[in-house]
């Protein structure tokens, strides 16, 4: 089984923040946070069209500019999801430049930003040299117990986000693959039926949940034709596909250690197969992390264990630390194996 997410830290341990996630088959990613992200290169970027920010200290949102170099002069959407304030903040970047040669641009920058339950998107047109547009707030589906609230809700996945105390609004993210498809291929193949992309919308068929007698006609291509050929849907998957459970992802950055934070992490990252935590100071520094609003390498894994998640990696070590990554690692393991 190929998973749908491919996942990598955007910089090393010690350095800027970030997680990007490859979508299979997609041609399309997510990305988590805009610290230093020169390491992604123009192509990888640039397929990052939906960007998740927890907050805009400046080593989570000095790589703005990155993106908007890369994606400025294509035809494309970008779109941030992020905290209160996250428009105002983007609109001050933009203003930083001149744009008077960008008229026949077609870039479009959307902002959501989440508060109370509302969602307020702002848009940005290269064409307008990027002035401000405020479309009026709209209720968002109601947060749940544990604050967390959906952002982006795609067929195939959703993600989430609930605000930390950071002394400001942080938001946690955990990305839902809804169910995970497998195509059976030696069973297509005694079928005598070609792999393809006619399989990338069976799968989008499913994910948008299509009833079992749906008929779609499929470009097959075979060695030496191609052939247009009628399915129904639910022949094609009971012969040729295998649910199993969606991957789960987590990404949580820049919070305290406390009582509310900590029940807010626990019920989102619960069961997540790739759990990203921040640990920036060793447990023995826990009064400086507390005073600086961060977490330690013993709290991330503490928070793991109770989460029950099958794997946690930590990251974004503070500089104080300079060649003992090891320690701190070793110390998030060992209160996540307990
Ligand atoms: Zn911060
Ligand atoms: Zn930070």
């Amino acid at each position: 089984m190929r998973p749908s997410f491919s996942c990598c830290l955007v910089n090393d341990t010690f350095g800027d923040p970030g997680l990007y996630v490859d979508i299979a088959w997609a041609r399309r990613a997510l990305l988590f946070d805009l610290g230093q992200n020169f390491s992604l290169g123009p192509t990888r970027l640039l397929r990052a069209q939906d960007i998740f920010i927890s907050h805009t200290h400046m080593d989570h949102f000095i790589g703005f500019d990155q993106v908007l170099r890369v994606a400025l002069g294509r035809g494309k959407t970008l779109r941030l999801y992020g905290p209160p304030g996250l428009s105002a903040n983007v609109d001050g970047k933009l203003r930083g430049y001149t744009w008077n040669l960008v008229d026949g641009y077609p870039l479009t920058i959307e902002v959501r930003e989440f508060d109370k339950g509302r969602m307020q998107v702002t848009t940005f047109h290269a064409a307008e040299a990027f002035t401000m547009r405020r479309a009026h707030a709209q209720p968002t589906t109601t947060a749940a117990d544990d604050g967390a609230f959906p952002v982006l809700e795609d067929p195939m996945f959703t993600v989430k986000a609930v605000a930390l105390n950071h002394r400001i609004p942080s938001f946690a993210y955990a990305l839902e693959e809804q169910f995970h498809v497998n195509i059976l291929r030696e069973r297509l193949h005694a079928a005598g039926l070609p792999v393809g992309s006619w399989l990338k919308d069976v799968k989008q068929y499913l994910w948008q949940g299509k009833p079992d007698e749906f008929r779609f006609t499929a470009t097959l291509y075979f060695e030496h034709r191609r052939e247009e050929r009628e399915f129904v849907l639910g022949e094609v998957r009971e012969r040729f596909v295998q649910i199993t459970r969606g991957q789960k992802i987590a990404y949580v950055v820049d919070a305290r250690y406390d009582e509310e934070n900590e029940a807010k992490i626990v019920a989102l990252v619960r069961g997540a197969d790739l759990f990203y935590c921040e640990a920036p100071y060793l447990d023995a520094d826990a009064d400086k992390a507390r005073d600086r609003y961060h977490l330690t390498a013993r709290q991330a894994g503490l928070m793991a264990r109770k989460a029950q998640v099958l794997k946690l990696v930590v990251f974004h070590f503070s500089p104080r630390y300079t060649g003992q990554g090891g320690l701190i690692e070793r110390e998030a393991m060992d209160a996540f194996a307990g």
